[in-house]
This record gives C-alpha cells, structure tokens and sequence, in this order.
C-alpha cells in the first residue's frame, strides 16, 4: 500500500444539500451568544463513534483495537486552530457525504422546520435551545477540515469546508489521518480564539461533557502535554448517594443535548430475575421534534457499561420524552440489535422500566401539584397517546391525565376530581373536542350542560379526539362526546331548580319536519334539542357517526370522505325558532330562516357555511325584508 499516495485521486468538490447550506448560512452568521455548544456536538460525536467501535468490536474481533477509547482535544493559540480528535469507528468516503453533506437526522429536520417558521431575531435562541449536531462547528470556525479513517478498511479521507455552499472530499495517505478514528480541525474565526485557552475549553468541557462515558484529555499546545481531564466512567454505576444533583443535571445535559435541568431524576437498580440499571430523565421542556413521527424514543442501552444501541424500545412510544440510559447485567454482549429488539429480556426491561416511570409520576402528582401540572403542560400531550396505545394500562394513564374543564377555569382537573363532583343522576364523563378552548367553552353544543352545572373537559389536543372516541371509561363511567348522539339530560335539574321544560310545542314539531324537507341531505336529520339554552340551533354528530372533531381530523389527513353527516338541533324554546315556527305559509322566508340556521350551527364549530354565496343572498333577503 505504499503507492496510495501516487494514486490519489484529486480533491471533489461537492454542494452541499439545500438544507444544509440553509443551515449553515445561519451558523456562519450566527450572532449567538452561547457558542459554545460546538464543543459539546464535536465530543458527543466523538463518543459515539468510541462506542460504536467498541461495539462493533464484539462482533468483529479484527476490529478491536489495542488502545482504549480516548478523545483528544488539542489547542493551538498561534494557528489559531482547535482540534478534537477519536480514535473510534472513522469514516468512509461514503459515510462522509451522507453524514455531512446532508441532514440525516430527523431532529435537525424538526429544528429546520422551527426555524423557517420563526420570527426574526428568534432563531439564535432556538441554536441555543437544540444543538444543530456537526454543523454548529461554523458558528465559530472560518473553516473546518475532517480527516477520518474507518476502523478496518486502508483508505484515508478529508472532508474540508469553509461551510459556504460546497464542501471538498480528497483521499489522502493513511498516514495523515489517525490508525482509526477521525480528527476534526477548526480554523477558528477572529472572534473566536478564546477557545484555544486552556482554562476556557477544560471549563466548557466539565460543564457540558464530564460524564461522556470516554475519557476526554486537553493538550495545551500541539507539542505540549496531555491532561486527562475526565476519566469516561459510568456515573450511573456510582451509588446515588456519592452523586450530587449537578452531576445529575450535567450528565442529563450531555446525554439527552438538552439545555434544561431534569424534571424527574430516576436512578435505580433493579434486581431480582433481572439485573439492570436505571438512569432516567424527564426533561423540564418540550423538544422540537416530539412530534415528528420519525422521532423514536432515545434510551440508550448499555450492557454492562458497552453501549449498544439507542434505537431498542426501551420504553414504550408515548414515553418517547425521557431521556437517559439502562444498563443491563443480563443481556448478552454478543447479541445483534435486531435480536435484541425481539429479546424477551428487553420485554421484561421495558415493563419493568416503565412501570416505574409511571409509579413515579403518580407520586409527582401527589407530592407536587405544580410541578406535575409543569410536566403535565409539557408533555401530557404525548402521554395520553398511551390511553389508546397501552391497553393494559389504561387506567393508569387516564389516572395521570389532567384536564381543562368547564368548571375548572384554568386549574387542571383529574378525572378523580371530576367524578366526585358528579351531578346527582349523571352517569357520564362528558366533553368537547376541539382545537381551541375558548370557543369550545362557548360552543352552542355545551349550554344545556352548563345549565345544569355539569362539568365538561375540554379537550384541545389533536390526539384526543382519537383516545376519547376509544371506548373509554373512568371508574365505571363512560366517556362521552358532547357533540354526538342525543344529550340525555332530562334526568339532570337545571342549577336554576326550574323543572326541565322538554314538551316543545305542537308548532316547533311541524318546524323541524318543515326544516328536514328544506334542508334535504344537508343533514342527517333536524330535532328538537336538549343541549341548548340561548343558541338557536347547534350541530351533532349522529348516535353512529364518529364525532365531528374526529371526522375534520381524519379529512385533513385525507383518511376518510367527510361522509357522515350531522344531526342539526334546534332550541325549541328559542325566540327566533318560535316565532319562524309561528310564521304560517311563508315559505320563502321559513326556508331562508332554515338554512340560516344550519349555517350559524357551522359557523359557532368554527366552520364556513356550505355555500357562502347562497349564505350571502339569504342574509340579503331576511336583511331587506327586516328593513322593510
Ligand atoms: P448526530 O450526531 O445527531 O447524528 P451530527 O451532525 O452531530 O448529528 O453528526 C452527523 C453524523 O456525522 C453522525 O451521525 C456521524 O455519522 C458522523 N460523524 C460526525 N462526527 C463523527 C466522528 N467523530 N466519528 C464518526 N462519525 C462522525
Ligand atoms: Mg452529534
């Protein structure tokens, strides 16, 4: 292999993909004050490719590698220059387009999203918040060069960039780069030489990565010494007792790349039929990405202190928000990814796990009403895709949920909460879904409840729609939409103590029928309601049709034809549908009067009426007709 150097081809220049540049025009412009962060990326990569390394070794002897994993950074104040060097996995030419000629992962996608649709000014915040990965190297270099070599294969390459639209690749001899591993080199731009002063980059480095399970050293100069500055071991393995809670709040930071502080710490051993340790987070703030449907839970697993995988289901999807690690004594090392995802010790784990995950927020609850209320904000979102997803434990999530409810205010309530405050003879859990609270505590559909001092939850997420309709019940009572099937509220007194009042008029039955005919397939049927109080009329969904919030949910997603159509209801004891019932053979007006009533129902649901022109002409007529 001598004649590597006489065949090298000549260096390629490459463009960026679209995105990238996107993303990199702002890291070169960044005016941010927290640039740090490259540090964190840069080691954090460098970790992970130790790791790999470490792993894949397991399976392929001829990998492993005489000396221990290890990540260097070197200083260079006179060339200006900062170097982080591994000697893990490496790369291939391959590897390097696809990891950095592109945007591979789907947090940086979510983080691109954001972006885009964020104010000016807003964005420096949002580098601070999400840690951009590689590419956060041009926040404070002019130019950054990769040389990298793949554990087991004899070719070098170096990927070199000035982060400005196009990138070079060149392979070059073996000798310059590491025997494996990769050494990133920062050109550091003018305002940024204060991270070739060793007391900054050792000050950065124990805040941001001292509990990076590989040991990371400083050289002060590239002739200098070395300094091992943290020793990689695993904090999880020390007993709680001898960690502190800013060694809990770092090693968070560092391993799930956030900026917050742990909400809930959980540090435990399990023992008994199966070994394993535990060190779990749940963060204080939502991530971007929680509901890209690409982001997979990323609990690291360990098998005994050898990271193995971040993609095994540790937990189950709706606890995707936690962050942390577990370390298994039982798993055997030599097992592919693939069967451990189907082992039944990570079965026993994930049940193990997550039930106490879920113990433990029972027990924030109770403890803490205000920070459970700050996690429930943050994430209950998320959690409640559970009441549909985890059958077996059902009860359990729906004892976590808190709700926005009618008689709540802005106090979150519990369904234990809600059921002790039951009306005398209801027998069910009632709410609304829709997409915002205000107009679902007003809705037409929910008068007759409020009469009656029922209290309705008010449910605004969009997964809700999807877990109310499941079929669920709390403590033997069923939940039930407000906006479908007939309301049953006779049995129910009005808080006014006035006898419910449901015999309509002889009249207001000619009416419905005469509203039916002029209505024609527009609706499923017209009837004479028990929802309402002050409105007019409202819409329903019919006792077999799937709620109307569901039904606008699954056609914006294009999954069902807007089928089904609702029931209109008309208050009875309404004026405006007394005296169009009182009206005798005018025809005209009465079919106007019918429409328009349809269309105010739509309107209240915060839809458009069907056909806004002839919506238009009515209101002109009865307008004419009124001001004579
Ligand atoms: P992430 O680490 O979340 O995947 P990054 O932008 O930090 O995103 O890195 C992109 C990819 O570049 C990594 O997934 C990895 O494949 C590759 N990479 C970066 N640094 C190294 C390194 N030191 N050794 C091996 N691969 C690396
Ligand atoms: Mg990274």
């Amino acid at each position: 292999m001598t004649d590597t150097t006489t065949t090298t081809p000549a260096p390629e220049t490459r463009v960026f993909e679209a995105d990238v540049a996107r993303l990199l025009h702002l890291m070169v412009h960044a005016v941010y004050s927290d640039r740090d962060v490259f540090v964190r990326e840069l080691i954090a990569n460098a970790a992970d490719a130790c790791e790999k390394l470490r792993y894949d070794s397991l399976a392929d002897a001829s990998l492993a590698s005489d000396a221990a994993p290890s990540i260097t950074v070197t200083l260079d104040a006179a060339a200006r220059r900062l170097t982080v060097s591994d000697n893990g996995i490496g790369m291939t030419e391959a590897d390097l387009i696809e990891a950095l000629g592109t945007i591979a992962r789907s947090g940086t996608r979510a983080f691109m999203d954001k972006l885009a649709a964020a104010r000016d000014g807003e964005s420096p915040q949002l580098i601070g918040q999400f840690g951009v990965g590689f590419y956060s190297a041009f926040m404070v270099a002019d130019s950054v060069e990769v040389t990298t070599r793949r554990a087991g294969t004899d070719l070098a390459h170096r990927w070199t960039s000035d982060g400005l639209g196009t990138y070079q690749i060149e392979q070059v001899p073996t000798d310059e780069a590491p025997p494996h591993g990769t050494r990133v080199v920062l050109q550091l731009k003018d305002d940024a030489t204060s991270y070739t002063e060793r007391h900054t980059i050792e000050r950065i480095i124990r805040a941001q990565s001292g509990h990076v399970p590989v040991p990371i050293s400083v050289r002060e100069a590239p002739d200098g010494e070395t300094h091992e500055l943290t020793d990689g071991s695993a904090l999880w393995t020390r007993p709680k007792s001898a960690i502190t809670a800013e060694q809990y709040t770092d090693f968070y930071r560092s391993v799930a790349g956030q900026f917050d502080s742990p909400a809930l710490t959980l540090h435990y051993r399990a023992e008994g039929k199966h070994e394993y340790t535990v060190l779990l987070f749940v963060p204080e703030t939502r991530p971007f990405d929680l509901f890209d449907p690409d982001r997979a839970g990323r609990i690291k697993l360990y098998v005994r202190r050898v990271f193995i995988t971040d993609e095994a289901d540790v937990l189950p999807r709706y606890l995707r928000f936690v962050r942390g690690l577990v370390d298994s004594a039982d798993l055997p090392l030599n097992m592919s990814r693939e069967m451990i995802q189907t082992s039944p010790l990570l079965a026993a784990i994930n049940k193990g796990v997550t039930n106490r995950v879920l113990g433990e927020l029972d027990k924030l609850a109770t403890s803490d009403a205000d920070k459970y209320a700050a996690f429930w904000e943050a994430f209950g979102a998320v959690l409640k895709e559970g009441i549909y997803e985890d059958f077996g434990r059902r009860e359990t999530l729906l004892g976590l949920a808190r709700f926005r409810t009618t008689s709540g205010g802005d106090a979150w309530r519990s369904l234990k909460d809600y059921v002790a405050d039951l009306r005398e003879n209801q027998t069910a859990i009632y709410y609304a879904t829709g997409t915002d609270r205000d107009r679902l505590a007003s809705s037409p559909q929910i008068e007759g409840f409020r009469a009656r001092g029922i209290e309705v939850l008010l449910l605004t997420d969009p997964v809700d729609s999807f877990w109310a309709a499941s079929g669920v019940d709390f403590d033997g009572k069923p939940l039930k939409s407000v906006t479908q099937g007939q309301a049953d509220l006779g049995l129910i007194a009005p808080l006014d103590g006035a006898t419910p009042d449901s015999a309509a008029a002889p009249e207001a039955d000619t009416f419905v029928a005469f509203v039916k005919t002029a209505l024609g397939d527009a609706v499923s049927d017209v009837r004479v309601s028990e929802r309402l109080t002050t409105s007019a009329a409202c819409l329903v969904a019919s006792d077999q049709g799937i709620d109307r919030q569901l039904e606008r949910l699954l056609a914006a997603n294009g999954q069902t034809p807007r089928g089904a159509k609702p029931v209109l209801e008309l208050n009875a004891h309404h004026d405006l549908v007394t005296r169009l019932a009182a009206l005798g053979d005018d025809d005209a007006l009465k079919t106007d009067g019918a429409h328009l009533l349809l269309d105010e129902a739509r309107i209240a649901d915060g839809e458009l009426p069907a056909d806004t022109r002839a919506f238009a002409e009515r209101l002109g007529r009865v307008m004419a007709k009124a001001l004579g």
